[in-house]
């Protein structure tokens, strides 16, 4: 299904996002990962465009297996990194011939060792000049763009921040997807703050259960996320336990998700890692239901 029509009539909208493994072994535990959890018929899966547009052909492979093998709607990110606009035009259109109809709109971050995002030479700035080009060539298309609970770190505060997503949605963007974050009140504030500055998209939380104390160290490394003293005491306490951090993991997303539902979110985007057991339990503890049926063909 589309993003522009996804949350329109009120359906919850599960989705779930993945990234292109880096070799075979990563590729057959992804899909066992996507057999199981294209079970709970997400809204979409997404697949990640790789630092550097280091994955632009898999990016549009994986997303077409997704829709032709496992028969689940699939949404492309794609950033504006090391690209003319041109190439960006030509990626896309890539994408639409293999099928697919929505595209998660991002700028990219600075490659490792920039400090900040120096655009290629005939390419975009800003995510916003994306949603421009994207509605000016394939005007159909489904667009999502990234929105900061707790402020993108570049931005000098979080209401100029907020002008700039402002961008993206005047610029023809159809739904907001957040950062990771583990303290809701900084997402209900966002979504307030949203509000009143007049963007009236749907705005989706990102979650990402931890499944792996020193795995989550080093992304919060790379987000400004908060992690609350509570999450962190007890994932210390369980020291060297990893099932015990497993534990602790998936018991905090349940409750975070919990609440977001009883807050009206209208869906849930859940960083999965190519992982599917801690969605699964969370999913199951949600009662999102599963269905039985042979998925792949
Ligand atoms: C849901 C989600 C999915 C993601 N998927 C990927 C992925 O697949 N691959 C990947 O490499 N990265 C991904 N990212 C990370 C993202 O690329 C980085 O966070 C990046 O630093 C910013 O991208 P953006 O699209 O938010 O940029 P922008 O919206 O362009 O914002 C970047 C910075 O510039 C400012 N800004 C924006 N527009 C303007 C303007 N017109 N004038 C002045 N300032 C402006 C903003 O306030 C912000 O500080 C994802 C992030 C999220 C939340």
């Amino acid at each position: 299904m589309q993003i522009s029509e996804l949350y329109r009539d009120g359906t919850f909208g599960l989705s779930v996002e993945i990234f292109p493994p880096r070799n075979e072994s990563g590729d057959a535990e992804l899909f066992k990962t996507l057999e199981e959890l294209i079970r709970y018929q997400p809204a979409f899966v997404s697949c990640t465009y790789g630092a550097g547009g280091s994955t632009s052909k898999r990016t549009i492979e994986l997303c077409a297996l997704i829709q032709n093998q496992l028969h689940n709607t699939a949404t492309a990110h794609f950033t504006c990194v090391n690209s003319t606009r041109e190439e960006l035009v030509e990626w896309l259109q890539n994408a639409f011939d293999a099928g697919i109809t929505n595209i998660m709109a991002l700028r990219g971050d600075p490659p490792a060792g920039q400090e900040t995002f120096v655009p290629a030479d005939g390419g975009l700035k800003y995510a916003n000049e994306l949603v421009t080009l994207i509605r000016e060539h394939f005007p159909k298309m489904g667009i999502g763009v990234a929105g900061y609970p707790e402020c993108h770190p570049e931005a000098s505060d979080a209401n100029v921040d907020l002008t700039n997503l402002k961008r993206k949605v005047d610029a023809g963007a159809d739904a907001i997807y957040t950062q990771l974050f583990f303290n809701n009140e900084h997402f209900y504030q966002f979504r307030e703050r949203c509000s009143q500055a007049g963007i009236d998209r749907p705005i989706i939380p990102g979650i990402m259960p931890i499944t792996e104390y020193r795995r989550i160290q080093r992304i919060m490394s790379m987000c400004s996320s908060e992690f609350p003293a509570d999450l962190v005491g007890q994932l210390e306490a369980a020291q060297d336990d990893l099932e015990a951090q497993f534990e602790i993991g998936v018991e905090y997303a349940i409750r975070q998700c919990e609440q977001l539902i009883k807050e009206g979110v209208p869906g849930i985007h859940f960083y999965v890692l190519n992982r599917s057991q801690a969605c699964k339990r969370i999913f199951d503890a949600l009662g999102f239901p599963e269905t039985q049926e042979n998925i792949a063909t």
